[in-house]
């Protein structure tokens, strides 16, 4: 499957949109049986003799004859018994193991494998192939790594894989509630597709149409495929990576996470830092994304349903916002003091933009549609299906938007009066 890399080529050139697209990326290969020919594929993009191979026991035997189709190569290897949450340890780990050497790193897996490769190899500056085991997130193509420092998560600036390789033979065994936790991630992108928009409108953020239609194509494709997410087929298995990855080459190309993450990631962020302080291990990322999704739409399509609004300016109790986020609220106080993302935005504005609002919403699928192939993917649904307790859930989603200097629409609620 080339076609992604005729993608690339095609943003190579000045945009209208002002941004300079531009990607690490060399090569992309999606096939049946490339598990075998990984040595040959870094061999063409140059990789250094002396590779790592990262990986825990379970990706590593999904993905037999990997280590074979390394002939030639000098392998050393770091193998996790299994690697649920990312820390800084690893990262420090694999950076000692290729230190003032010149060798590639291979991360093999989906996630929380490849976030520390993908940040040790940006610090010590070494080329790195992820060879992608799950179609289960889109973080594949992605220039961050969301990692836990000090029991805080957050997302360091990396850097993204020179060359990515998936085995549709690998991705189509995966296990089915990985496959339908990356169709989950993947209809969020209408949410983020929504917030940008809005934001564009209402502070002029930078907004580009290109990258937006490479989002929305990459989801409304899928979206047609629901019903084969859990079946046993290859072709759609590869499909939901290609989709997974081209969303997150549009985060590469704008260089924040705009094109594929909206207010529904952010709420599904505080719902893993708070958890992550009790202790307890996150849920599949795109089943919390995925519910989120379907929440929002919904709120979103009430919005929609107004033809007018009157707007006012938002009143926080912030008090009550740093009492909610407890360990976090100096973190959140910094996002929002002294300046508020909401200073520029003019109640008036957001009145007078309504109808233009409204369109963007009736731009993406309705909720009842995506809850739809959502339950034909297999997805998780409700709340109670991500087992979050109801009333844990809604603190989350109203004070979720004080986490980021970043506009959503959901952020806009105690603005908006309706009618
Ligand atoms: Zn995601
Ligand atoms: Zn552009």
């Amino acid at each position: 499957m080339s076609e992604i890399l005729d993608i690339i080529k095609s943003f190579n050139c000045e945009c209208s949109c002002g941004v300079k697209h531009t990607t690490s990326i060399k090569d992309i290969q999606i096939g049946s049986g490339l598990v075998n020919k990984v040595g040959e594929i870094l061999k063409n993009n140059s990789f250094p003799n002396e590779i790592l191979l990262v990986a825990d026991k379970n990706t590593l035997k999904a993905s037999e004859g990997i280590i074979e189709s390394l002939g030639g190569f000098n392998v050393s290897f770091k193998i996790y018994d299994e690697l649920r949450v990312a820390t800084m340890n690893e990262v420090e780990e694999i950076e000692l193991l290729i230190k003032d050497r010149d060798i590639g790193v291979l991360s093999v897996g989906t996630g929380s494998i490849n976030d520390p490769c993908r940040l040790a190899s940006a610090r010590q500056d070494k080329m790195l192939c992820i060879f992608g085991t799950a179609p289960s997130m889109d973080g594949f193509a992605s220039y961050s790594s969301p990692i836990v420092c000090d029991g805080f998560k957050s997302s360091y600036p990396a850097k993204s894989p020179e060359v990515i390789i998936a085995d549709t033979k690998i991705l189509v065994s995966a296990p089915n509630e990985l496959k339908s936790a990356g169709f989950g991630d993947m209809v969020s992108k209408y949410i983020g597709l929504i917030d940008w928009q809005v934001s564009h409108l209402l502070t002029s953020e930078i907004y580009c149409e290109k990258v937006a239609k490479l989002t929305k194509d990459a989801v409304d494709e899928l979206m047609e495929m629901a019903d084969k997410v859990t079946e046993n087929d290859e072709y759609t298995a590869g499909k939901i990576f290609e989709s997974l990855l081209k969303t997150g080459i549009g985060m590469s190309f704008m260089q924040n996470s705009r094109p594929a993450s909206g207010c529904e990631h952010i709420i599904s962020h505080v719902i893993e830092c708070l958890e992550l302080e009790k202790g307890k291990l996150p849920n599949l990322h795109g089943d919390d994304v995925g519910v989120c999704t379907l929440e929002m739409l919904k709120y979103y399509g009430e919005l929609a349903r107004h033809s007018e609004i009157e707007a006012v300016k938002e009143n926080v109790n912030w008090n009550e916002v740093y009492d909610f986020y407890g360990f976090m609220a100096d973190d959140i106080k910094k996002v929002n003091h002294p300046e508020n993302i909401v200073d520029a935005v003019e109640p008036q504005k957001i009145k007078d933009s309504w109808d233009n609002i409204v369109k963007i919403i009736k731009s993406m699928p309705s909720y009842e549609k995506c809850k739809l192939a959502m339950e034909k993917a297999g997805c998780k649904i409700t709340t109670d299906d991500i087992k979050k307790d109801r009333a844990f859930f809604n603190k989350c989603v109203k004070y979720s938007p004080y986490m980021r200097k970043r506009l959503t629409l959901l952020r806009l609620k105690d603005m908006i009066i309706l009618k």
